[in-house]
């Protein structure tokens, strides 16, 4: 069984993850450089020294996660919002040729969602779409195909997957994205920052001691999350819905309410039934374990 590798580069921390076939055998962390040079620096060094016991044809590949959209060739990182060291930046090609082994480049989003997908909490259905609910809402669909392969939903130009900026209301507050009624503004740290002043942790927190502030704040943000995947379960009918990010830790305080609101506002009677929503299973290294799976992917069309 061969091994390959997975980084999941994020504004605050570069995870890493080895694959042994689909079995996650090593994992590890740290803070990410600022500049450009030791972001590339760390990456490479980290992973001679997680690799210095295997050969390089033991190895089938790396896969990198990024977080931003990338360009359809999946060659350059466009214009990553929380990452500005890697605004324009070939990413695959100065990893290539530091590397002995095929890179391969994706959304960090999509890499969470093809993670969990396989061997997560979409593991053992077809169609699976997943939500990362953090600073922003991030979002990717993928699927499997009738030969087993698993393919990652990208669009026709590469955009596909961007739930965050799906509009929930159209008069609604304006987003960083400069559109107005994004579901972002009402479905990440945004919403709870916006409407108390503190971070959703901090909320998390006082609805755990009995705060009814605080309580009715997570329902709120898990009635407006229920709006947005009822509006993906009606153009997409997926057969899961994973929910990830470090507010899905919070899950016991809004997942009933996510529920509830979805299932109201799904209109085919089978999806109202059978779509399952579900928290993410593999935790801080879902987004480099799922890059570590993009050497398995076949093509991306
Ligand atoms: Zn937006």
């Amino acid at each position: 069984m061969r091994y390959s590798l997975g980084v999941d580069i994020g504004a605050s921390k570069i995870s890493f993850a080895l694959l042994k076939g689909k079995h996650c055998i090593s994992k590890d962390k740290i803070s990410t450089p600022k500049k450009q040079k030791d972001i590339i620096e760390a990456i490479s060094n980290i992973i001679s020294r997680i690799t210095r016991h295997i050969s390089s044809q033991q190895i089938k590949g790396i896969g990198v996660g990024v977080p931003g959209p990338i360009d359809k060739e999946k060659e350059s990182v466009l214009n990553p919002p929380n990452l500005k060291a890697l605004f324009k930046f070939p990413l695959k090609k100065v990893l290539q040729k530091k590397l002995s082994f095929e890179v391969k480049i994706e959304n960090d989003a999509n890499c969470f969602v093809l993670g969990e997908a396989v061997i997560g909490a979409g593991k053992g259905f077809r169609k699976v779409i997943g939500l990362t609910l953090g600073s922003g809402v991030g979002g990717g669909i993928v699927f499997r195909t009738a030969r087993n392969q698993w393919k990652i939903y990208t669009g026709a130009f590469g955009g596909a997957g961007e739930f965050g900026h799906m509009t929930i209301k159209f008069d609604g507050l304006k987003c960083s994205c400069g559109n107005f009624g994004c579901l972002e503004a009402y479905a990440s740290a945004k919403f709870f920052e916006r409407k108390s002043k503190y971070s959703p942790k901090e909320i998390e927190n006082q609805a755990r001691k009995g705060n009814k502030k605080a309580i009715a704040l997570y329902r709120e943000f898990g009635k407006n999350l229920g709006i947005g995947i009822a509006n993906l379960v009606n153009v997409l009918d997926p057969e899961v819905v994973v929910i990830g990010g470090s507010i899905s830790k919070a899950s016991q305080l809004f997942l009933k309410e996510t529920k509830k609101e979805a299932k109201k506002r799904i209109l085919s009677p089978y999806s109202k039934r059978f779509v399952k929503i579900k928290i993410a299973k593999l935790g801080d290294f879902s987004g480099a374990i799922g890059a570590a799976l993009l050497p398995e992917i076949q093509n991306y069309d």
